[in-house]
């Protein structure tokens, strides 16, 4: 049973190829020559890293996933110091000097995606200011804040689906149809449902793909050639009254899956191949799409530019925290991580992103209950192949010096994503905002603060006067329970608010602003 398991865990992306050689054309061949020679290239460089000590004291659901790899790449468990740091819990700002002498899995202010209405802020900044990259991201209101602008736009021919704030695994989301239905009390994000999925088997699933960054300064970013679906447990239909309630009909969350009697627990060898389980493998579902007719290739494209365009908008905020907690030592760090993007695509084959996951799940055992109606954890094979690949390679890739990895076009089951790391308009927002906030460990601006920007010549109008920041400040803060503090979502909303009472470009005044301290 160990060794089936180590057969199947150690496919390697170019090994696979052995078998075609015979029909491939010569293209393929030096194709193949040179990925076979990069592989040479990685393992060298893998093979200069010692034998890895990985530190498990703060690490938590993730820690069976951790030991294992520890003992499948001969890495030794330590408590004490090591190379790498794994922490199972967000990045703590009080407590970070292992960043300077170890790898740790977490950048600093990563976090902001863990709830829904500010991811869903970010990602409405991002689509307002770059359309045409964003129209991958289904149009979304931040309720209540802008439940006029929802109800303005709302249409009755249209399915929406409601998200609660703080929810995860599908959590209090419900489907809505009628305004009515809406339960404007909470805090929560509701969004346009994409109600035409793309069907496997006739059911709805979406797609848990990993992307690790290894370095901010160069940007180092990858994908993981698989990935997970997690399948829909009641045949698709389109979201009418009577089955908007369904969940095991909408929602693809496998928490939410497995309590449905139609679930499907695959535990099989041949997680590659196509398979009935409610979790699939990304390489399964990459088989049924190419015998369902879609162009792998072209979905893979897509799939690419929308990660690429999200990274590319988060890098500001990354390296914005990255400064304000390491700050003179920024260059010393060594963070790496792992973001899980939940991606569903569409009858067309077009992907649309739900969210970014900082802290994707690395359990990899599976409950079941027993006749007792009690419940014990099996290990879950296709968790395991497919963590153990995504963890495994990230840390041997963390740790080859980034001199190396830039000249690398991937390593093992990762492949390099081209992220383009020049300036864009919210880099220059976070500059603005570092340099009003003393970049000292604050995350929120005072109204004296925000006041300094009065200062600059042309930040004052005969209808917009010193006084008026103070105005502005309170009007944009009122909503939120940090009564006397701005924090850098509502400063990006009294930029906007400042340009247009100034009746200036933003983005000019930011580079004139910017230009002046
Ligand atoms: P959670 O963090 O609670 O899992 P998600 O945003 O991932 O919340 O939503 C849960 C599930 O609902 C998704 O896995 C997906 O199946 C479904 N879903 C979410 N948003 C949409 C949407 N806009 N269109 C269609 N299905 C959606």
């Amino acid at each position: 049973m160990q060794q089936q398991q180590q057969q199947t865990h150690d496919i390697s992306p170019w090994n696979e190829n052995n078998d075609d050689i015979k029909t491939v054309t010569e293209q393929q061949v030096d194709e193949f020559k040179t990925s076979y020679e990069d592989f040479q290239q990685q393992q060298n460089l893998y093979k200069k890293q010692k034998s890895i000590k990985v530190n498990t004291t703060n690490c938590r659901g993730e820690t069976r996933l951790i030991r294992k790899l520890i003992v499948k790449n001969n890495w030794k468990e330590v408590f004490n110091d090591g190379d790498v740091c794994w922490l199972g819990l967000p990045f703590k700002y009080q407590n970070f000097e292992e960043y300077f002498t170890q790898y740790v899995n977490r950048f600093p202010g990563m976090d902001l995606l863990a709830h829904k209405t500010q991811s869903s802020f970010y990602l409405n900044k991002f689509a307002q200011y770059f359309p045409d990259e964003y129209e991958f991201f289904p149009k979304t209101y931040i309720i209540p804040d802008e439940i006029d602008k929802f109800q303005q736009e709302y249409k009755s021919t249209r399915t929406y689906i409601a998200k609660p704030d703080a929810g995860s695994q599908g959590d209090g989301i419900y489907l809505i149809k009628k305004l009515k239905d809406i339960k404007t009390n909470e805090s929560m994000v509701i969004q346009q449902y994409i109600s035409k999925p793309l069907l496997i088997d006739k059911k709805k699933f979406d797609l848990r793909l990993y992307v690790l960054i290894t370095s901010l300064d160069p940007y180092l970013c990858y994908i993981n050639k698989e990935g997970l679906a997690r399948f829909c447990t009641v045949d698709y239909e389109q979201p009418n009254d009577k089955n908007l309630r369904n969940p095991f009909m909408h929602l693809t969350n496998y928490s939410l899956n497995k309590k449905s009697t139609n679930f499907q627990f695959y535990n099989g060898k041949n997680i590659l191949d196509i398979n009935e389980g409610t979790k699939r493998t990304y390489s399964s579902i990459q088989k049924n799409l190419e015998i369902l007719g879609y162009n792998n290739q072209d979905v893979e494209n897509q799939i690419d530019s929308l990660i690429v365009a999200y990274l590319k908008s988060l890098l500001p905020f990354l390296a914005f925290n990255q400064k304000l907690v390491f700050q003179k030592r920024v260059a010393e760090v060594k963070c790496f991580q792992v973001l899980g993007f939940d991606i569903l695509l569409d009858e067309k084959g077009k992907p649309w992103l739900l969210e970014v996951n900082s802290n994707p799940s690395l359990q990899i055992e599976h409950e079941v209950y027993a006749t007792n109606g009690k419940s014990v954890f099996e290990e879950s094979y296709i968790d395991s192949y497919v963590k153990e690949l995504v963890m495994g390679d990230a840390i041997k890739l963390a740790m080859i010096p980034k001199e190396d990895q830039e000249e690398l076009p991937g390593f093992q089951s990762y492949r390099k994503l081209d992220v383009d790391a020049t300036e864009t308009i919210f880099s220059k927002m976070m500059q603005l905002y570092g340099f009003l906030s003393g970049y000292k460990f604050q995350e929120y601006l005072t109204s004296s603060k925000f006041q300094k920007l009065s200062n600059f010549p042309q930040m004052t109008s005969q209808t917009f006067l010193k006084h008026d920041y103070d105005l502005l400040f309170r009007k944009i803060i009122l909503k939120s329970c940090n009564n006397n503090q701005m924090d850098f979502f509502q400063f990006i909303n009294a930029l906007e608010q400042l340009a247009n009472r100034l009746n200036q470009d933003l983005e000019e005044m930011l580079d004139r602003l910017n230009q002046n301290f």
